[in-house]
């Protein structure tokens, strides 16, 4: 089943205007409670809601989930009717919850009280590069003498397998890594902090269940296996990448961190987005193409603050929609060779940059690598990359009439190397 909720239901529950969850949005999340045990929660406007705390209230059918870690136990379908016995309960005119103080004072927790976790356990976590805007930038820095996308570009979405150790959640710090590098002016290389550390604005799908070894997921029903999706910022350091990259792609440069947002934003409150993407030409091979839009509408954007500041500035704004693959072909494409999926794996989009200044979702980008650095306004910093003590922040929305569908915020600080 699936599960839109209309644009116009209102719930008793004050959600402050341009909240980034109305009733509508619903997400999942797990909150920590501290003791090394874990709740489950979605939210509504400032509140977590502990969904275990209302099934053991009986109003919520789910036991299933008493003792569970995660979602995994409901699958996508049973998540969708948890959705939707949520939006019952909070729907304006509904007084089971709403007129029990005492219910609502234990079960909806002011979201400030809780640190969040993420959102699933991941067992994988595989990159993709499906943002041909960032795509053709790194090529014509990376490889100014050929074309700024490579051949294959057009005809399968490039991705590779990253490292789920080292996915983080918001506001962990991250540790400035080390790694190789080697100057242009040197002919050796050296072993140290990196000196061009990068965020990646990108977004993230989790498989609510996977494919077995052998199987493909066709891609008319890949939407089928997505759970939700989440801000991803796929932290990067980029003179190890330079180095490092050719013939085999990415490694080091990557796998030091990858960070997550708190919130699930499902599918089915994706849906009244849903947009198409931009023309695919040539068409891609029958396993990859659908006639179903595929694409959503998801504004995005990303400031940065440094130490010196008492205010993040932004420095970009986009929109998922620059993305020349979907979720659905990124899928496909994934399991076209029998590899088998799991549930909770993580699928990241690659960079989402637009076409414009201010549209890029990288330092790399947006300092034009190194020779048009950003200007913090407020203290009159310069950044060509980030240095330690900036904190970065990525958020997402989808504009309703009247109402937005938001992930939150994704928020990081960067440490001194270890
Ligand atoms: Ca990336």
């Amino acid at each position: 089943m699936s599960f839109v909720v209309s644009p116009n239901s209102k719930s008793w529950v004050n959600v402050p205007v341009g909240s980034h969850f109305p009733i509508q949005n619903l997400p999942f999340g797990i909150a920590e409670t501290g003791d090394d045990s874990v709740l489950l929660v979605s939210r509504i406007g400032d509140y977590l809601v502990d969904i275990v705390g209302f099934i053991e209230e009986g109003l919520l059918p789910f036991e299933e989930l008493a003792e569970a870690e995660g979602y995994m136990e409901l699958g996508k379908s049973g998540c969708s009717e948890l959705r939707k016995a949520l939006f019952d309960l909070f729907r304006e005119g509904n007084p089971k919850v709403r007129d029990n103080s005492k219910l609502k004072k234990s079960l909806l927790i002011p979201y400030t009280e809780l640190p969040m976790a993420l959102p699933m356990e991941i067992p994988a976590f595989v990159d993709f590069y499906s943002g041909i805007n960032h795509a053709s930038n790194v090529g014509r820095m990376f490889r100014p003498d050929m074309a700024p996308l490579l051949p294959n570009y057009r005809h399968l979405p490039v991705g590779y397998n990253g490292r789920a150790s080292s996915v983080i959640p918001s506001d962990l710090p991250i540790f400035r890594p080390k790694g190789q590098t080697k100057a242009a002016d040197s002919d050796t290389p050296e072993y140290g902090p990196t000196r061009e550390l990068d965020f990646e604005l990108e977004l993230g799908f989790f498989l609510s269940d996977g494919n077995e070894f052998g199987e493909t997921i066709p891609i008319e029903e890949a939407e089928d296996h997505i759970f939700g999706v989440a801000l991803v910022n796929d932290w990067s350091a980029r003179d190890v990448q330079r180095w490092e990259y050719q013939p085999l792609g990415p490694f080091l440069a990557k796998s030091f961190a990858t960070s997550v947002s708190p919130w699930m934003v499902t599918m089915d409150a994706l849906e009244p987005f849903r947009v198409r993407g931009p023309v695919q030409d040539p068409s891609p091979l029958p396993y990859l193409s659908t006639k179903r839009a595929s694409h959503f509408n998801i504004m995005l954007e990303v400031s940065i603050q440094t130490e010196k500041m008492k205010a993040p500035q932004v420095v970009s704004r986009t929109n998922a929609n620059e993305l020349y693959w979907s979720f659905a072909q990124q899928l496909a494409h994934q399991t076209s060779n029998g590899t088998p999926t799991e549930p909770g794996d993580l699928y990241a989009t690659g960079t989402i940059s637009g076409t414009e200044e201010g549209t890029f979702g990288s330092m790399l980008e947006l300092a034009w690598r190194g020779s048009k650095p950003l200007v913090m306004t407020e203290t009159g910093e310069e950044r060509r990359f980030l240095e330690d003590g900036d904190v970065v922040s990525i958020t997402g929305y989808c504009q309703g009439k009247g109402y937005v569908v938001g992930f939150g915020t994704l928020t990081n600080q960067v440490l001194p190397a270890l």
